[in-house]
């Protein structure tokens, strides 16, 4: 065992799988980066894993890689030349480690596949998928398996350590499974033995064609969250199945892509679902990984010595900190950049169209060969004023280049606008990123000093060579007839419960803090981020008698909300469209289910003793009022800047201050890191 990792002696326990040895029990999971597309994309590849390797991980899962032309919209590896490409990743990752294994994940997506000759068992389409699937014929399943078999050699042939196939999730694979996407009536099938073979033969073909030294993962919905999805009795059948094939290792998944209930999202409590894969583990001998949710060494630690698993899998907490596993072997905990979970910049991206990934709170995730941190040629004295996430994100940034900075708030602490988000229930992560700020100004030494108004004046007598201004913003005063009226508050004040909430409210505004402050005044009891039984309860999941895919027939338990909402906005445009596109739908559901009433189309006409007068898509409405809370977004604050411009001192703005229009944390950060790596 590391020595160092003493304080977490299960994850850092080698494991022995015969044949080849793990060094630790921490995996980053597979996660698609939008690299493999991209100009340059195997050598930004080779890079990214290459860095989470020193990082200490254990062994790494690459993005989902296609064993052929219909089986993904994105990258293949099908041929000898393809495979001379991953070569560059693999090489990378053993030279940066020799002891990490890395394996290819095959990804076949099936009927998601965004191409007209997508296949599946059965015509029938996704909701989420783009087109309806060709059905299989029996040649075509033969085929598929085949080049499930070609991938795995290929794999084998580019240098990695092993495969892991995924079986879950809607794709390929996991379509066969599952009885509403599998019509068939031949022998792939019909009964689960039919249904499951498909997946049986997958695997024995890939171990006959790797020969046994060679690690093969198999990724099982061990709960699907779909209404009539698998049966607990068929996923302890699917998993013997599949290690009497010769798989090494079983790893849970609780998803599929389509289905209406959260599982990585920030509402979800910290590892919510490994009690599955430890129910599954009872049931094989081969090691599991369990995964979701799982973003601190100590979370990690927790699962493995409840016996949930065997090997804990991190994949976004890798992108916000390539050095989380090296952090917790040297007990540096503190310094570890926290993934909280917001999905922004990387699911979003990838589902929302948009290819490339990386991190809100670590923007050089996946940008390693692009963006980077060296030695200031020449280190400069700067002051950095605003510590919200611009201005921390600058001024570590720059300190840890060795320019000296001095961080200015006229708040008692730091943070800006993170310290209103992280008083949202479900949003808790953000004190992380808090504490990772906090130890990083201590670490790189930044001054930082609280509690002080700074002037120009002041700035230009401290002889600073570079003044960076990261003031924010200043909320929104819509020009609305009575938004003077003492029953009208700010959402500052509404959060900060500086001001009191009456029993009916009107939030004018519905962007991401309109939701949030909906979120905080409907709330009631514990956070269903901090229980897995309020959660479970709140999204229709039954973790003890596992009804097929965990969640049919169990009703949404939802305690409505002792006042009435509306979360009202002007566009016609649905409430909530602009919301996160993995995360925005949870948000919906559960104001919804509380009882809130989301307007759009809201013309506001007047506040006075009686209420909000509004037309609502043109019809004159009076809503009876105690409380209207403004979430009418942000203008950048810049009162200091352009006292600087007067005085001719040259400054740069970032943030808010620079553009606070659909401003938020993922392009503030972005933004200043990218200056401050250039200074
Ligand atoms: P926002 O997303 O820009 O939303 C502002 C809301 O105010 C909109 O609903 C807008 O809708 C309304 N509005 C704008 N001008 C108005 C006016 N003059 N009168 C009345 N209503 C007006 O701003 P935000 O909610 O303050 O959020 C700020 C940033 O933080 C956003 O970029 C957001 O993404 C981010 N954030 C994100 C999250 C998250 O969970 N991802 C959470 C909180 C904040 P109409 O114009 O249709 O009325
Ligand atoms: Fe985690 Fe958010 Fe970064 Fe994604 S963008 S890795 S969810 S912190």
């Amino acid at each position: 065992m590391n020595q160092q990792g003493s304080r977490y002696p299960r994850l850092f326990a080698p494991l022995d799988l015969g044949f080849t040895r793990l060094k630790n029990r921490a995996l980053m999971g597979s996660m698609h980066t939008g690299l493999e597309e991209a100009e340059n994309g195997f050598e930004r590849m080779a890079a990214f894993f290459a860095e989470r390797a020193r990082g200490g991980v254990g062994m790494i899962i690459t993005g989902g890689i296609a064993p052929n032309e219909e089986g993904g919209t994105g990258a293949k590896l099908s041929t000898p030349e393809e495979a001379l490409q991953h070569r560059k990743i693999t090489q990378a990752v053993h030279a940066a480690d020799p002891e990490v294994k890395i394996c290819l994940q095959i990804l076949h997506s099936g009927p998601l596949v965004a191409k007209e000759i997508c296949v599946a068992p059965s015509p029938v389409k996704s909701r989420i998928g783009r087109f309806k699937p060709n059905e299989l014929t029996e040649e075509g399943v033969e085929k598929q398996i085949a080049d499930f078999a070609n991938c795995a050699a290929m794999a084998k042939l580019a240098g990695y350590d092993g495969v892991e196939i995924i079986g879950s999730a809607g794709y390929l694979i996991s379509t066969f499974l599952v009885q509403k996407t599998n019509l068939r009536t031949d022998r792939w099938g019909g009964s689960w033995e039919n249904r499951m073979r498909f997946a049986v033969e997958v695997i024995r073909r890939v171990r006959a064609t790797v020969g046994p030294e060679f690690i093969l993962v198999f990724r099982i919905a061990a709960m699907d969250m779909l209404e009539n999805g698998l049966a607990w009795d068929e996923v302890v059948s699917l998993a013997k199945a599949v290690e009497a094939e010769g798989v090494n290792i079983i790893s849970t998944h609780f998803c599929w892509h389509e289905a209406p209930v959260p599982t990585i999202a920030t509402m979800v409590p910290r590892a919510a679902f490994t009690q599955v894969t430890g129910r599954l583990r009872k049931e094989v001998g081969v090691p599991m990984i369990t995964s979701n949710r799982i973003n601190m060494p100590q979370v990690a630690e927790d699962v493995l010595s409840r016996g949930d698993a065997d090997i804990v899998s991190m994949a976004r907490p890798m992108l916000a900190d390539p050095e989380l596993v090296l952090k917790a072997a040297q007990g540096r905990e503190d310094e570890i950049n926290t993934c909280i979970a917001c999905n922004q910049a990387c699911l979003d991206h990838t589902f929302g169209g948009r290819k490339q990934v990386s991190c809100l709170v670590n923007p050089r995730a996946c940008n390693e060969t692009l963006l980077q941190y060296p030695p200031a040629a020449r280190p400069l004295r700067i002051a950095v004023v605003g510590a919200g996430p611009s201005g921390l994100a600058y001024a570590h940034v720059a300190a840890l280049r060795g320019h000296r900075v001095t961080l200015f708030d006229a708040a008692a602490e730091i943070g800006g606008q993170f310290n209103l988000a992280k008083r949202v229930p479900g949003k808790e992560e953000f004190h992380e990123t808090l504490r990772y700020y906090a130890r990083m100004m201590e670490l790189h030494q930044v001054d930082v000093r609280l509690g002080t108004s700074v002037n120009a004046a002041m700035l230009v007598a401290g002889g600073f060579d570079q003044v960076v201004i990261a003031t924010g913003i200043t909320p929104r005063k819509p020009e609305i007839e009575g938004i003077d009226h003492p029953m009208v508050i700010g959402y500052i004040d509404a959060i900060l419960e500086r001001k009191p909430v009456g029993r009916r409210v009107a939030i004018i505004g519905a962007g991401g803090i309109g939701f949030d402050v909906a979120e905080l005044i409907t709330h009631a009891g514990k956070s269903a981020s901090l229980d897995i039984e309020v959660f479970a309860q709140e999204w229709g999941i039954d973790f003890r008698n596992h009804p097929r895919g965990g969640v049919t027939g169990v009703e949404r338990r939802v305690a409505a909300a002792d006042r009435l909402v509306y979360l009202m906005q002007r566009k016609i445009d649905p409430v909530g469209k602009t919301l996160g596109r993995t995360t925005g739908w949870t948000h919906r559901a559960t104001l919804a289910a509380r009882g809130v009433q989301m307007l759009n189309g809201v013309e506001y006409l007047r506040i006075d003793d009686s209420g909000l007068h509004a037309l609502v898509n043109g019809e004159p409405r009076l809503f009876e009022l105690d409380t209207v809370i403004v979430c009418a977004g942000q203008m950048p604050l810049r009162t200091l800047y352009d006292e600087l411009s007067a005085a001719g001192v040259a400054t740069t703005l970032v943030g808010g201050a620079f553009e606070a229009a659909e401003l938020d944390a993922k392009r503030a950060i972005d933004q200043a890191c990218r200056l401050a790596a250039q200074v």
